[in-house]
């Protein structure tokens, strides 16, 4: 059986994990705060905060800029839910998009959404694949745009615009104009869950990059204290001898990540770049056979500008209906590969029903009834791939 995507436990993780346990210092401490640094060297945003999901990140940085009922976010109608549960959380409006046929969402459709009344953009790098963030940080400095924001507190007179706020779950590591995700636009928020390319069992980072006059700095400070109950000081002030004594300054949340989680994000990036050359050279046997295929429609993920992350290969397979590729995908699971679906659009799913109609997004639904994602991870051997390969054109070629 070759699994989808199970994470890379070896003896490196095992022995930083344990030298944690040893420490006397598990939860939120020196190794969280080393990670978090090493993630700003390596993005080249402004600052960080590791907190235990992505989830929790996007939901911080939406009530840190104070989106609530009556706002409107807007997010692709493609993406995993935990980005539209977070602005359903806030009771904000969710303003759903179509996409492109990269997966990712179209910004003239972020355009043509836009009202006095949107607070968010939420754009989704699919597959670890860029959006076009360029032409979105035009969009919302735009003055026409501009001049449509209402800013209802402090901190968004201060920016006097949209915020971007990117659920870059799968993109760590991708990049455009040779800049990295996580400096790209305003905030990008990653996932470390079991199943991404850099895992901490789970977690998630939040790369802050806010513009001028905005002191990073302190913001990242205000999310460490809204993700420990609002408290004005953490476990490890707390510690000292006679320092017992704080504050609550706001009703926060719970979500820090623990320095156990850490230790694993410490082994996993120091040696990122080997995981992102193999994902690369995975992606490289499965293109140049699928790019060979009639039937087959290979997924964008490098450009002149843009490169991915290398975390999912999206292959679709041309002029099936859903049916036929539930049923391929049934073929190679009784062949012993696990292959996956990224993703149900939202409106397919009882949550957004109710809410959203799937008719509304031709695109999301088109490039997910064909859809079929491949395994891609550090310990695939070629062997594997190939075999993957093997399963799946025998599948395909069997059911279309
Ligand atoms: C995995 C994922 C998330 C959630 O990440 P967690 O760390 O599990 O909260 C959000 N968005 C997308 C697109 C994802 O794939």
């Amino acid at each position: 059986m070759i699994p989808f995507s199970p994470p890379r436990i070896d003896d490196e993780v095992i022995n930083e994990v344990i030298d944690t346990l040893k420490s006397g210092w598990i939860t939120t401490g020196p190794k969280t705060k080393k990670f978090e640094d090493l993630i700003t060297d390596y993005c080249g945003n402004k600052s960080t905060v590791c907190l235990n999901s992505a989830t929790a990140g996007l939901q911080m940085m939406l009530h840190w800029f104070g989106v609530k009922p009556g706002d409107e976010v807007i997010v692709p109608a493609y993406t995993y839910c935990a980005t539209g549960n977070v602005v359903n959380h806030c009771k904000a409006k969710l303003i759903l998009v179509d996409i492109n046929e990269d997966f990712n969402v179209n910004i003239e459709n972020i355009k043509a959404a836009i009202t006095e009344k949107t607070k968010v953009v939420m754009p989704v790098d699919i597959g670890g694949f860029p959006c076009d963030y360029d032409k979105l940080n035009e969009l919302v400095n735009h003055p026409e745009i501009k001049s449509m924001f209402s800013p209802n507190n402090e901190i968004q007179k201060q920016l006097g615009r949209i915020m971007i706020l990117s659920d870059a779950a799968h993109s760590f590591g991708g990049s455009l104009n040779g800049n990295k995700v996580g400096s790209l636009t305003d905030v990008s928020v990653f996932s470390f869950h079991a199943v991404k390319n850099l895992s901490t069992a789970e977690g998630g980072a939040i790369a802050l990059n806010l513009p001028a006059p905005f002191d990073n700095e302190q913001i990242r400070a205000a999310i460490k204290t809204k993700s420990l109950h609002g408290q004005s000081k953490d476990a490890l002030s707390k510690m000292k001898a006679g320092a017992w004594k704080y504050d609550v300054i706001e009703s926060g949340f719970k979500c820090n990540m623990t320095d156990i989680q850490a230790a694993m994000g410490l082994v996993e990036l120091n040696r990122y770049q080997s995981n992102l050359t193999r994902r690369a050279q995975i992606f490289g046997l499965y293109q140049e056979t699928f790019s060979k295929k009639d039937w087959a429609i290979t997924p964008t993920f490098k450009t002149d500008k843009k490169e991915t992350s290398y975390h999912l290969y999206l292959l679709r397979i041309n002029n099936i209906s859903e049916e036929t590729r539930d049923n391929i995908i049934t073929e190679i699971a009784e062949n012993q590969v696990a292959v996956n679906v990224h993703f149900q659009p939202l409106p397919l799913l009882t949550a957004f029903k109710n809410t959203h109609n799937i008719m509304d997004y031709p695109i999301a639904f088109n490039q997910y009834k064909n859809e079929i994602s491949l395994p891609v991870y550090y310990n695939l051997t070629n062997e594997q791939t190939k075999t993957v390969i093997n399963t799946v054109i025998a599948a395909v070629e069997k059911h279309i």
